[in-house]
């Protein structure tokens, strides 16, 4: 079902004369941010925008049709060009005192949208009027007061078309909650940060790992793992790494814009080599010899059985290679290649899919 964005044009797109009507050319000036973020937020979302407003008396001889359409035309065609089309422009002419059901915050310029085709409740009524936020309450959608003063009930107060756009952009988060018998993990990501770090596998060595992982691709990761370590660390190991996969793949959504390929980094003695694809095809090469059996509480042999279980899981190739002496510096290098080749693959560069196929 399309969504909708519902932008009042008085004082939200432009600005609003002290005598409250856009007559003449030299009374049209833009709202700051309009142009960058609006057309942003035209080419990279999925919404549908149409214009509404009251204009009052239009037609009369307070406010001549001629007058009016001159410095609109001129909006709409300066807009258009920035990726702004509005699919439907609903002006209402009618007085304050005359009530009718067209003005806003009436709904009566809106029946076709009212049919059930739309969905209103992810829709939005963007305007710097209290009868903007009612309107959207009459509609079933949520307001967003361009304004700094008053009405609590709309869901973001802003006059900042940046600000807007970073409220309406789909958030990449995602938590995922695995049980089984043998472990209860539940991992939570914020692609797009702050980069933070909630660490607790029951292994410590691996805490250190992950810590490296939020830190390096630059995202929030929450882990909490409840494990069978009575056994062996085995299968909290695998089974954080499968969540993980998981939870990346789901915040990824459709992958729309991501820099898709992913690093080699030194640290000491040790190199490590990280190639990533996020095409959806799990593959998985491992280059990387350890001599102990054990890196503190976590045996070496898991450390490829991590890496293949999150290309399993988030659909990835991954070809990790690495060499050195020091077996910590090689793990922990294999970790931070892992995380920076992640941080290119992950971020959002633009709009188009990265591939030629149509999905990946
Ligand atoms: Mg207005």
């Amino acid at each position: 079902m399309k969504k909708l964005l519902i932008i009042d044009r008085d004082g939200t797109l432009i600005k609003e004369p002290a005598d409250y009507q856009i007559d003449a050319f030299e009374k049209l000036e833009f709202v700051p941010g309009v142009f960058t973020w609006l057309g942003r937020i035209a080419r990279e979302f999925d919404y549908e925008l149409i214009m509404a407003t009251n204009q009052d008396g239009l037609g009369t001889d307070s406010f001549p049709e001629e007058t009016f359409y001159g410095p609109q035309k001129l909006l709409l065609k300066t807009l258009e060009g920035e990726g702004i089309v509005f699919s439907d422009i609903l002006v209402d002419r009618s007085f304050d005192q005359e009530q009718l059901p067209t003005r806003k915050p009436g709904t009566g310029m809106f029946g076709k949208y009212l049919s059930g085709d739309y969905n209103l409740a992810e829709s939005y009524v963007i305007g710097d009027r209290i009868t903007d936020v009612q309107l959207a309450r009459n509609l079933g959608a949520q307001a967003i007061f361009f304004n700094n003063e008053g009405s609590e009930s709309a869901v973001l107060r802003s006059t900042s078309w940046e600000e807007i756009y970073q409220f309406l952009k789909p958030k990449r988060q995602a938590t995922v909650n695995r049980k089984t018998s043998e472990t209860d993990i539940i991992v939570s990501v914020d692609l797009d940060g702050p980069t933070d770090e909630k660490i607790d596998t029951g292994i410590g060595f691996l805490n250190h790992m992950l810590e490296q992982i939020a830190r390096h691709a630059g995202i929030g990761l929450s882990v909490s793992c409840q494990g069978d370590l009575h056994i062996d660390e085995h299968h909290s190991a695998e089974d954080v790494a499968i969540t993980l996969g998981l939870a990346l793949k789901q915040a990824l959504g459709n992958k729309a814009g991501i820099g898709r390929y992913g690093f080699a980094l030194p640290m000491d003695d040790c190199q490590a080599k990280v190639l990533l694809d996020l095409g959806g095809r799990p593959y998985f090469i491992w280059k990387a010899k350890f001599k102990r059996e054990k890196i503190g509480d976590m045996a070496t042999e898991l450390l490829p059985h991590f890496f293949r279980s999150i290309a399993d899981s988030l659909g990835a190739n991954l070809h990790i290679r690495a060499k050195g002496d020091n077996e910590h510096h090689k793990a922990e290098a294999i970790f931070k290649a892992f995380a920076r080749a992640l941080r290119q693959a992950i971020r959002q560069e633009g709009t188009e899919l990265p591939t030629t196929k149509g999905v990946i």
